[in-house]
Parts: structure tokens; C-alpha cells; sequence
């Protein structure tokens, strides 16, 4: 594996296109308030919006989104929702993933100091395996009454995210990788991902590297997460294991998570929620992708305004101006304006 971060893509004068889908629920919101944001702290980036009816019984939509990345190398996402129930019609989420081989899902998880969390000062950063596993989406029914779903683990991608995971720790100074698995029960899958994952330890000698069974992760980290510093693991764990640790933190509203392959990436809130029940009501928290977006700005190399846009979301969470999520009573609205406020004196 040559290189695991990927570069930026095609730019003219400077500007970038960006691939963005809102997706469902508070998605369309979210993504207006990064337009704002974007627009007043002036960052040369130009969206290319692309829905994708949910209703759909054809990928029509979805493939034309697939072009799109491909031409841009990036998007910001919100989750894309998938109603129709005609088979072979699967989750757009998971086959958009799989299409653009987006192999690995990073998420670091630090905490606010400003948010009142039920663990403190966490910094862990999960390294989740993207693509296959338990989201092979390869289910049948055998007999009537019998179904049958197959958690597919490859030595190809086991070995390209464990490898991604290590490259991060030690391009990023952290101490130890922690393998995630249940190999005491699917002892061919996770024993497979877990043995890979030893194997590639031993290219790193100078991170620690252990391994713990994904129900005693769940409570270590409740009960004690400084422990933690990178986190590999398989697909359907790393979904759990992110939502427990953004839970420890603060919920939903806050974290943002990155999607890499060697050619695209995708950027979006980190726990990959649709909030239908909060959608239109003014009540959503816009950090996350307000996060995300960042995270984008920093990936194509504007730096300036990633610093400045991330300043004013530190200084408005910090200061307290919270969304119920978090304690608060502030709106999206009032969040949003007071990062404009923290923009507006920042640049003048
Ligand atoms: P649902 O799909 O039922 O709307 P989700 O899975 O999308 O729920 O979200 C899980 C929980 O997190 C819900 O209670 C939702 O309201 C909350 N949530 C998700 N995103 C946000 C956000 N940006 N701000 C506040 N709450 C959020
Ligand atoms: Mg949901």
C-alpha cells in the first residue's frame, strides 16, 4: 500500500467543486448552514448538490451522485435514505461506500471542554473497516423461517484498514492500536481480521498493540476510555463502538467522521444520522457537519479557513451556546449566528 492519505483534486484558481448530499431528515438544514458559514467567511468552495429520492425503485440517482464524487474526488454527506422496498434496491449509504471502495471510516473522538459530557478530556480515534463485514448486505431466507446473513472478511481489506490504522498512529504520535473484534466466538472472520491485524503490528514496533473482545470494549469504555487511543475494528462493531464513545461525549450533534479510499473521500457527521423526528423544528445541533465540513477544507488544503470556521465552533461551544442535545436551549439558528459572530470578528 503506497499512500493512505489522499491528495486534493482538480482545482481552477484556486476553487474546488465539491460533491454534497444532503440526504434525509435534518440533512438539508445542516447543509444550509455550511452554505452560510461557507459563504461569509468566504471559502472558495462551490457545491454540486445532488438529491437522491428515497422512494426510488432504481439508482438512477445514486449513480448519478457516484459521477459526481468521482469527478470531484469529494463530497459532504448527511445520510441518504432508502424507502423503496423493491429487492435489490440496498442501502445507498452502504453501496455508495462500496462503489467508491472507501474502505476505512475515521472518527476522532476528543471532548468539548465546554460540554458537559459523562466522561472527560477522551481523545480516541476509531479506525473502522468500511466496507464488507457484517454490511456484506448479502441476506437470504433458506428455508421459510431461516435467514441467513454473511459477514464477509477478506485478508485484502483487513489488512489495508489495519495498516491505515497503524500509518495513522504513527504519522499522528499516538502509542497504541487496540483491535476490536469477538474472535472467541467467529473465530475464521474476527480470527482472521484479528491475526491480520497482529501481523501488521509487527511492521510497527513502536506502538503497543493489543486486542479486546468487542462486549468488554463497550464497557471499558463507559467505565474507563483513557485507556483507549487508536481503535481498529470490523464494520458493524466500529458503528457501535463510535455511537458509545460520541455518546460519552456528547451525542450526535457533535463529532464528524471521514470515509478514505485511495481516490475518494467522504466527509459527514460521525454517528451517520438521518434525526427524522428533529428535522424542521430549529432544534438540530449543526456542529457535526458544520465539523465535517472543516474536516473537508482541511483535506483540500484550505487551511485558513478550516482554522477560522473551527476557532469560531470551539469559542461557540465552549461559551455554551448549546442545542438541547447537549443541555442547551439555543436553537440551530442562534448556534449558527453566533459562529457567524465569531467569523465576522475573526476576519475583520
Ligand atoms: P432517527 O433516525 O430515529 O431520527 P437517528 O438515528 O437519526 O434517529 O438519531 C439518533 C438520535 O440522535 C435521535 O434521537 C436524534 O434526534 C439524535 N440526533 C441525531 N443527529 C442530531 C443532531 N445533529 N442534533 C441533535 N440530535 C441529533
Ligand atoms: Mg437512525
Amino acid at each position: 500500500i503506497k499512500k493512505v492519505m489522499p491528495i486534493p483534486k482538480a482545482h481552477y484558481g484556486g476553487r474546488h467543486t465539491v460533491t454534497m448530499l444532503p440526504g434525509a431528515g435534518i440533512g438539508p438544514e445542516l447543509m444550509g448552514y455550511v452554505k452560510e458559514v461557507f459563504k461569509y467567511a468566504g471559502v472558495p468552495v462551490d457545491f454540486e448538490d445532488v438529491e437522491i429520492d428515497p422512494n426510488a425503485d432504481d439508482n438512477v440517482d445514486l449513480d448519478y451522485a457516484i459521477t459526481s464524487i468521482r469527478r470531484n474526488g469529494v463530497a459532504l454527506k448527511g445520510n441518504i435514505e432508502t424507502r423503496s422496498t423493491e429487492a435489490g434496491v440496498l442501502s445507498r449509504n452502504v453501496a455508495l461506500r462500496n462503489e467508491l471502495d472507501l474502505y476505512v471510516n475515521v472518527l476522532h473522538c476528543v471532548s468539548y471542554p465546554g460540554v458537559n459530557s459523562r466522561q472527560k478530556n477522551i481523545d480516541i480515534v476509531i479506525v473502522r473497516q468500511n466496507t464488507e463485514g457484517e454490511y456484506s448486505m448479502l441476506e437470504h431466507e433458506s428455508v421459510y423461517g431461516v435467514i441467513e446473513s454473511m459477514k464477509v472478511i477478506t485478508n485484502f481489506n483487513s489488512e489495508r484498514v489495519a495498516r491505515y490504522a497503524f500509518e495513522y498512529a504513527k504519522r499522528n504520535g499516538r502509542k497504541k492500536v487496540t483491535t476490536v473484534h469477538k474472535a472467541n466466538i467467529m473465530k475464521l472472520s474476527d480470527g482472521l481480521f484479528l491475526e491480520i491485524s497482529r501481523r501488521v503490528a509487527k511492521d510497527y514496533p513502536d506502538i503497543i498493540h493489543n486486542d479486546m473482545i468487542i462486549d468488554n470494549c463497550c464497557m471499558q469504555l463507559v467505565s474507563n476510555p483513557h485507556q483507549f487511543d487508536v481503535v481498529l475494528t470490523t464494520n458493524l462493531y466500529g458503528a457501535i463502538v463510535s455511537n458509545v464513545v460520541c455518546g460519552l461525549l456528547g451525542g450526535a450533534g457533535l463529532l464528524a467522521g471521514k470515509n478514505y479510499g485511495d481516490h475518494y473521500t467522504i466527509f459527514e457527521p460521525g454517528t451517520r444520522n438521518t434525526g427524522t423526528s428533529i428535522a424542521g423544528k430549529n432544534i438540530a445541533n449543526p456542529i457535526a457537519m458544520l465539523n465535517a465540513a472543516v474536516d473537508m477544507l482541511r483535506h483540500l488544503g484550505h487551511k485558513h479557513h478550516a482554522i477560522v470556521i473551527q476557532n469560531a465552533i470551539n469559542k461557540t461551544i465552549n461559551q455554551g451556546v448549546h442545542t438541547r442535545d447537549l443541555g442547551g436551549t439555543a436553537t440551530s439558528r442562534d448556534v449558527v449566528d453566533n459562529i457567524l459572530k465569531h467569523i465576522k470578528i475573526a476576519t475583520a
